[in-house]
């Protein structure tokens, strides 16, 4: 390839750390010979107990529909998201792939070269690709010692170029919540939008969404990844005032959620006793996981734990752990997480005590 082709790509990719995935069964039974049947993938924040079975029904009873093209805007799952959520359908957007998607979607809609993004760090990793694919200059404020976002910092942070501050909460990896009152002061400071990403709500006692009724620039993200189990379909949705909805659906990629998806996440929807058992499997779980994980194990929102291995060095204790056939994430590759932190996600009991051994033998 002739060097000048880079020319071709934006200024702005080369600024991009790619993104690291955890890692999958098949990569560690390969790496370490070992039988992938008997790997604990606690690295991405899946849902043990796996999709619904009335999803799983959905997906089979549809496929041979797939020639035809779906709904343009997924208008069947935004109305069941409807009844789920309580909003009504014009304050919802479903969006693939995944919430991630919507993230991309509307940068897309909102960024012009050099305008700024807020992320408070460490978190989610993909907010800042999608800024930078998208032309924009992220700025980031590290989080306290609790992980709690600095208000104040942001406050000082925004400028007449911001166009978005991202608030995760429960926030991966740290697990904790975003104080309502930080929420609203940040939204009233700024006249760029709040993105509130809300992966991982289901888990948590509280959610931030009611504030979209109060604010015309919060907007909410939420994901059938994580408490639903369908990661592998890649649906996510928004909850976000009318007017921007308005806006998003003249630039969204028509037909983003696929046929498949949006029957399997419907009967998700309608599973209410497969997202209870998810919920109240994750809840007992991060207790156990809290008191018998042998470090400091922060309290959390969502269905994951943060673990502090110092003076370990995250690497070699998650290195450890895989040589036992057990998955975690190595939180090194989040922007200012350090090299201690250790992301586990709650799996099933069995796991879970597989887990704490695994910890044990550090
Ligand atoms: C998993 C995750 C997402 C993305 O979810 P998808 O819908 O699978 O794209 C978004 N935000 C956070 C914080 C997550 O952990």
């Amino acid at each position: 390839m002739s060097l000048s082709r880079l020319d071709l790509i934006k200024e702005e990719v080369f600024g991009i750390k790619k993104y690291v995935p955890g890692k999958s069964i098949d990569d560690i039974a390969c790496a370490y010979g070992l039988d992938p049947d008997l790997i604990i993938k606690l690295g991405s924040n899946e849902n043990p107990l796996g999709p619904s079975p009335m999803a799983v029904e959905a997906l089979i009873k549809h496929a041979s529909q797939v020639s035809i093209y779906p709904s343009a805007d997924a208008s069947e799952l935004v109305d069941a998201l409807s009844g789920y959520t309580g909003f009504p359908a014009n304050n919802i957007v479903a969006s693939g792939p995944g919430m991630d998607g919507l993230i991309d979607g509307l940068m897309r809609l909102i960024i012009a070269r050099g305008d700024e993004v807020i992320i408070p760090t460490p978190t989610f990793s993909y907010y800042e690709i999608s800024a930078r694919a998208n032309g924009a200059v992220p700025v980031f404020i590290k989080r306290d010692k609790d992980h709690f976002v600095d208000v104040e910092a942001i406050l000082e942070a925004v400028s007449s170029r911001t166009k978005v501050i991202f608030l995760c909460s429960p926030n991966n990896p740290s697990g904790n919540l975003m104080p309502e009152e930080d929420v609203r002061a940040i939204a009233e400071s700024t006249c760029g939008l709040v993105f509130v990403d809300e992966a991982y709500v289901e888990f948590a006692d509280s959610d931030l969404a009611h504030l979209v009724n109060e604010y015309d620039n919060i907007i909410v993200g939420r994901t059938f990844s994580k408490a639903f189990g369908l990661a592998g379909l890649r649906i996510g949705y928004g909850i976000m005032p009318q007017w921007l909805k308005s806006e998003y659906m003249r630039a969204a990629t028509p037909f983003n959620v696929s046929r498949i998806a949006i029957v399997a996440g419907v009967a998700a929807l309608s599973d209410v006793d497969h997202l209870e058992k998810s919920i109240e499997l994750v809840r007992l779980g991060r207790k156990y996981l809290k008191e018998y994980i042998p470090f400091e194990v922060y309290n959390s929102q969502a269905n994951f734990v943060m673990v502090n291995v110092a003076p370990n060095k995250a690497k070699d204790v998650c290195e450890r752990l895989l040589e036992n056939g057990i998955i975690v994430r190595d939180c090194s590759s989040f922007r200012d997480a350090g090299e201690s932190l250790v992301r586990v996600t709650v799996g099933t009991r069995w796991q879970n005590e597989m887990v704490v051994e695994g910890f044990d033998g550090v």
